[in-house]
C-alpha cells in the first residue's frame, strides 16, 4: 500500500511524503534491518527497531508492519514489495490433501439419491487430473464407467446410497435440502471416523451455510469448518472426484433397476420419464412405484 501526501508550497507541488507501509515475513524483516542496521536508533514505542536510512526512516513494528517513510520510501521498500508480489499464493482450490462432497441423483424422478465424499492427496491428484476428472456433469456416463473403477480403488471415499423406498420414507418429514444436509454430513462422518479430515473441506454449495448447519442441528455428530462454493466440482479435485464416483454409483444402481423391472428408466424428469412411469404403472401398478421413484416429484400427479 502506498500512501502519497502532495502539499503546495510556494506555488509548486512537491511530494513531502511518501510513506509505504508492508507485512513483512521475520526472514524479510532480519534482511533489512541487517543491510541497514548502522542506521539503526532507538526504537519508538510500539516498535522493534527504526532505521534511519538517507531520505527513508524505515520503522519495523511489533504488529508486524514495517512502515518505510520518506522521499525514497520506495528505494527501500521495492525489494520487499516486489518479492511480496512474487510470492506464489497457493489458490484455495489448489491446496491438498482436499477433501469435497457431492450429490447426484436429486433431479431425476427414477433412481436412488447418492452422496460422495472423497479425500484427494498429492498422489492422487495427479491420477485423477491424467484421468480427466471434470465436473462429472461435462464426463459421459460411458467415461465414467471407464475412469471410476480406478479411482474408487485408490481414493479414499465414503458413499451413501438412498434408494427410493427409503427417500420416500425421509421426504415425508424431511425438505430435499435437509436430505441434502444430512447426508453430506454423514459422508464426512463415514470419511472422518475411517481416514480423518483435512483442514480443507468442501462442499459444492446447494443451499446457505446457516441454513446447512441448521438442518444438521440435531445429529449426533457435525462436521463443521466447511467450505461452501457453487460449481465447486469444476473447480476443487476433490468435489470432482466425489461427484464421479457418486455419478458411477448411480449408474450401477441404474442398471439394476433396469434388470431388476426389466425395463430401461430414463433420467431427468421430462416427458421421456413421464412415458416410462406410465408404462411401470400399467406393469407393475401404481403402488410399485415408490420403490423406483421419487414420488413427490409433479411426474407422480400427472399419472393419476
Ligand atoms: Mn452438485
Amino acid at each position: 500500500m502506498c500512501y502519497f501526501t502532495i502539499i503546495v508550497f510556494n506555488g509548486t507541488i512537491e511530494c513531502m511524503s511518501n510513506v509505504i507501509t508492508l507485512k513483512l515475513t521475520n526472514a524479510q524483516e532480519t534482511k533489512l534491518y541487517e543491510a541497514w542496521s548502522e542506521n539503526a536508533k532507538t526504537p519508538p514505542q510500539y516498535a522493534k527497531w527504526q532505521l534511519k536510512c538517507e531520505n527513508c526512516v524505515i520503522t519495523c513494528y511489533t504488529s508486524g508492519k514495517t512502515v518505510f517513510q520518506g522521499k525514497e520510501a520506495n528505494v527501500y521498500a521495492s525489494p520487499f514489495m516486489e518479492e511480496e508480489l512474487m510470492q506464489p499464493k497457493i489458490a484455495v482450490k489448489d491446496i491438498l490433501p482436499q477433501a469435497g462432497s457431492d450429490e447426484v441423483g436429486t433431479g431425476d424422478y427414477f433412481g436412488p439419491v447418492v452422496v460422495c465424499a472423497a479425500i484427494v492427496d498429492k498422489n492422487t491428484d495427479a491420477l485423477l487430473h491424467s484421468l480427466g476428472v471434470r465436473d462429472s456433469k461435462q464426463l459421459k456416463d460411458e467415461d465414467i464407467l471407464k475412469i471410476a473403477p480406478e479411482i474408487i480403488a485408490k481414493v479414499p471415499h465414503s458413499l451413501l446410497i438412498v434408494d427410493n423406498r427409503k427417500y420416500n420414507a425421509v421426504h415425508e418429514t424431511n425438505n430435499l435440502n435437509a436430505i441434502k444436509a444430512k447426508l453430506h454430513n454423514q459422508a464426512y462422518v463415514h470419511l472422518n471416523r475411517k481416514y480423518g479430515l483435512p483442514q480443507l473441506k468442501v462442499i459444492d454449495q446447494f443451499t446457505p451455510e446457516r441454513s446447512y448447519y441448521r438442518y444438521i442441528q440435531n445429529e449426533p455428530m457435525v462436521i463443521r469448518n466447511i467450505h461452501f462454493e457453487t460449481k465447486a466440482e469444476d473447480k476443487y479435485i476433490a468435489v470432482g472426484c466425489a461427484s464421479v464416483i457418486a455419478r458411477y454409483a448411480l449408474l450401477k444402481k441404474m442398471e439394476e433397476m433396469d434388470a431388476k423391472w426389466n425395463m430401461h428408466f430414463a433420467k431427468g424428469a421430462g416427458s421421456n420419464v413421464d412415458a416410462c412411469a406410465k408404462q411401470f404403472v400399467k406393469q407393475y401398478g401404481f403402488d410399485a412405484l415408490e420403490n423406483v421413484a421419487k414420488l413427490h416429484f409433479k411426474n407422480t400427479e400427472k399419472l393419476k
